[in-house]
């Protein structure tokens, strides 16, 4: 790359994808300096993955708590108590933690960090502040931002950055949405404490996931009291003090201590001046590019959340790789999308990866469908009421396993060793010739003989 640009690349964004495309990039060699405006890690380990499922351990102390009692454990109830500010201070040092690592593994790299808000200035030009610097390829990786609905009151309603930070917990709380935030969120606040209300206008939440799964869920999150409202919306929020008045779809209204609207996420692009600069925002306002990560701009890419795929780290992790690779490796390496497992830490958890049963069927694959429900182990002590779902797509003709969903304690760590299988092409007969860990509630899905449909 010629010396006549400051850098050989810029990165806009130190979050997931940018921290590790300017990272990669360094140690091959390259020239980097990565901009950011607010936080080293970005949403995910500032106000995303990490401190949510931080929160969703610290919920979980109360089942386990109940549970003890079953197992020989006398734990007074007059005896037992939380403190949520405890837990935030021991969040934020742990996010702390980590933002001096993430700052000492781009200094270690060679990477140059420059905080500020960063904009395009022309295709090889960033301006932040007073200051402008030039390099020859240009990511933009500035990730994404909740969206509240425009209604009237909007104002008074949280979004999951906030919650990451509340002074106090309220005695109720209603969270607006159907994504995987508002289940989760629900889990956190009905698990510390707080008699928890979701809403959402669809008739089920967690569109896109397996239709039993979503059923399932719904039961369990529904045991453990969280007050499930589907169909019905908030039309207007009133507040007075710590006191929200929600006037409903329905034509109900309902009283809470708090409103946190988990109701979707856009690209941010504020600021940045890419549509005068040439680079394509498509109708969700996401930046275009091409499955190299091309803006319409030569010397412009963009990847992670900006750009619509799937909004998750691992995924602004391996683009970052791949786009890495095609600048400055040997300007191969495609990103694959099938198989991408997830997890979702409501309570229980969900695991899934591959097709859920509709997509199959839609997709047209003939299928196999193996289902098994039962109370994990560890309840049968404790006596607690709650069930753990298993099922796997198989393609009948192929016998390839497709989708294999979950819900139950651990999901998301069985389901990261499925997902290798899935992708190396794994068939059910592999799955019913590989001996079960015993006893585990992995183990069923290895032993699931008989399909239900
Ligand atoms: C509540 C919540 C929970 C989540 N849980 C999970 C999970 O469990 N698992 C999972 O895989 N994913 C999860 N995600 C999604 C995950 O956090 C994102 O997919 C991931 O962070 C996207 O990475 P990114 O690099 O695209 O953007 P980000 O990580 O958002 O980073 C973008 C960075 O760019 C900076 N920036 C923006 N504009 C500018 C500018 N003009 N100048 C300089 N800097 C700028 C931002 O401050 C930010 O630091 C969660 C997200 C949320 C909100």
């Amino acid at each position: 790359m010629a010396e006549r640009y400051d850098f050989d690349l810029i990165v806009i964004g130190a979050g997931s994808g940018g921290v590790r495309l300017a990272r990669m990039s360094a140690q091959r060699g390259a020239r980097v300096a990565v901009v950011e405006s607010r936080y080293l890690g970005g949403t995910c380990v500032n106000v995303g993955c990490v401190p949510k499922k931080l929160f969703v351990y610290g919920a979980h102390v109360s089942d386990d708590l109940e549970d003890a009692a079953g197992y020989g454990w006398h734990i007074p109830h007059d005896q037992v108590s939380f403190d949520w500010p405890t837990l935030v201070a021991n969040k934020n040092a742990e996010i702390e933690r980590l933002n001096g690592i993430y700052g000492r593994l781009l200094e270690n790299a060679g990477v140059t960090i420059i905080n500020g808000t960063a904009a395009l200035h022309d295709a090889n030009t960033v301006v932040v502040g007073d200051r402008s610097y030039t390099a020859g390829h240009i990511t933009v990786a500035t990730g994404s931002w909740p969206v509240v609905p425009d209604i009237p009151g909007k104002e008074s309603i949280l979004t999951s950055n906030e919650m990451f930070y509340l002074p106090q917990l309220p005695r109720e709380a209603v969270i607006w949405g159907g994504g995987y935030i508002a289940v989760e969120f629900a889990g956190i606040l009905a698990g510390l404490g707080v008699d928890t209300t979701l809403i959402y206008r669809g008739e089920r939440f967690l569109r896109g996931f397996d239709d039993d799964i979503r059923t399932f869920l719904a039961d369990e999150m529904t045991k453990k009291g969280i007050k499930l409202k589907f169909g019905v919306t908030i039309e207007s929020v009133s507040s007075d003090n710590s006191h929200y008045s929600l006037a409903l779809s329905d034509g109900s209204v309902m009283t809470t201590g708090l409103v946190m609207a988990a109701t979707g996420r856009r690209a941010l692009v504020d600021g940045l001046g890419l549509e005068q600069l040439g680079v394509e925002l498509n109708q969700s306002g996401h930046v275009v590019v091409d499955e190299h990560f091309q803006t319409a701009v030569p010397s412009v890419t963009a990847l992670g959340d900006v750009i619509g795929t799937p909004q998750l780290t691992p995924v602004a992790l391996a683009q970052a790789m791949v786009l890495s690779r095609r600048l400055f490796g040997d300007g191969k390496g495609e990103m694959d999308y099938s198989f991408i497992p997830t997890a979702v830490f409501c309570q229980p958890n969900i695991g899934t990866v591959g097709l859920t049963e509709a997509e199959a069927r839609e997709a047209g694959h003939s299928l196999r469908i193996f289902r098994s429900e039962f109370r994990p182990m560890k309840y049968t002590l404790s006596g607690r009421d709650e069930r753990c779902l298993m099922k796997l797509v198989v393609d009948a003709d192929t016998d390839r396993v497709i989708g294999a969903h979950m819900v139950g304690p651990d999901a998301g760590e069985i389901t990261q060793g499925l997902a290798v299988a899935m992708k190396a092409g794994a068939t059910k007969a592999d799955f019913d010739s590989t001996l079960g860990i015993h006893p585990t509630s992995a183990e069923e899905f290895v032993t699931m003989r008989e399909p239900v449909a």
